[in-house]
């Protein structure tokens, strides 16, 4: 017999951040029988919805399958309780990220609007610190040139260590995920009795062509076209996923060029078109975004709008900050300030995000096919 201890306030934690009425759920299935996913997945996600009603936060922790989902929305509109599947999903996965996150309090800070002056002045006191001992911190006479502000050295060696500190966060969380995954899943082949303990046993290597199946659905969006409630998310998310990458690449030739090319580029280097175009990407599938969410408010989170509001002030205060210096703006310094703080939000928290899905699910979806390639 399995023995169940109902953690009673991850129930309430569940119901009071998607306001629904979890504990209602009578399994009737009709939020599996309308997921596209659950053609490939045992009972999705009427399973999950079990395990929540029933506090299993232990076994939901260790569940890839939250990661699968992608809130289309269908099962929540079909399901006659208002147990509303996929923003309880939605949490889980929120849920998981902050369990497996270090440091835990940067994954909190996202969590609550109460961290929200923390979450900004942080970022913000520490790019004033740099600037101090870079001994710049002041606004510069003459013609606009950022590099007078934040020397190209200075910008270029501070960016990249918050990112490889940051990655170091993320990377730590992954790996926590990925082992008590599968020390889970051992458990429950060897003592279904014992829900959760065991040891960690060696997770199987993914075949490669199953890693490039997963990246080849992520990168089509293939899945969100599957969706009958919200279609149009397809559209938009892939706006943002293409001109973030296309962002990516242009920002990653910019720091070349501040070392071995001429800097700033002119507005027609092929480079800096190829910015422009990604940053447009950017703002439109944002905004577009931005106005779903304002249409489906419960269905957004504080963490989902901390993200997409950094993310549009990051993408609007770039191209600002490029057009005070065409047009020698008197306010171009405070602009780029600004702008400097919305890059380390991004970066600094990114691995406690919505960038923090893309890791999450893909490894996620990676272990779910891998298991089922084995089963
Ligand atoms: S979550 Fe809703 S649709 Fe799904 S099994 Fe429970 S009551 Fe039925
Ligand atoms: S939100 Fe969509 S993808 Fe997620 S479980 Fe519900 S129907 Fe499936």
């Amino acid at each position: 017999m399995i023995e169940i201890s109902p953690d009673i306030a991850f129930i309430e934690k569940l119901q009071g951040a998607t306001g629904s009425q979890l504990t209602t759920c009578m399994q009737c299935g009709a939020c599996t029988a309308s997921c596209s996913l659950s053609e490939d997945q045992d009972v999705f996600p009427r399973k999950q919805m079990i395990m929540a009603a029933w506090g299993m936060r232990d076994r939901l922790m260790a569940d890839p399958h939250v990661w699968t989902c992608h809130q289309c929305g269908d099962c929540s509109v079909s399901c006659p309780r208002g147990v509303k599947p996929g923003e309880i999903l939605a949490a889980l996965r929120q849920e998981q990220i902050v369990h497996y996150s270090k440091p835990a309090f940067l994954a909190r800070w996202m969590q609550k609007p109460a961290f929200f002056p923390a979450a900004i002045l942080f970022p913000a006191a520490i790019i004033i610190l740099i600037l101090s001992l870079a001994g710049t911190f002041s606004i510069p006479e003459g013609p606009v040139d950022y590099s007078e502000f934040f020397s190209h050295a200075w910008l270029n060696g501070s960016f990249t260590a918050l990112f490889v500190l940051s990655t170091i966060g993320a990377v730590i969380g992954l790996r926590r995920f990925t082992r008590n995954v599968f020390t889970q899943r051992t458990v429950q082949k060897t003592n279904p009795d014992k829900p959760d303990q065991g040891q960690s046993p060696q997770a199987p290597q993914p075949a490669l062509r199953g890693i490039l199946t997963v990246l080849g659905r992520i990168m089509s969006h293939r899945d969100f076209n599957s969706c009958d409630e919200q279609k149009s998310r397809s559209v938009t998310h892939f706006l943002v996923f293409w001109g973030f990458i296309l962002l990516l690449f242009v920002t990653f030739f910019a720091i070349l060029s501040t070392i071995f090319f001429e800097y700033p580029l002119s507005i027609l280097n092929p480079i800096k078109i190829a910015g422009n175009l990604g940053a447009m990407m950017l703002l439109a599938g944002s905004s577009f975004m931005i106005l779903n969410r304002l249409r489906k408010r419960d269905q957004s989170n504080y963490a989902d709008w901390f993200f997409l509001l950094s993310f549009w002030l990051l993408t609007f205060s770039g191209m600002l900050v490029e057009g005070a210096r065409f047009h020698e703006w008197s306010f171009a310094y405070h602009l780029y300030f600004f702008h400097l703080v919305m890059v380390w939000i991004i970066i600094l928290y990114y691995p406690y995000t919505k960038f923090a899905h893309f890791l999450y699910r893909t490894v996620a979806m990676i272990i779910t096919r891998s298991g089922r390639q084995a089963g």
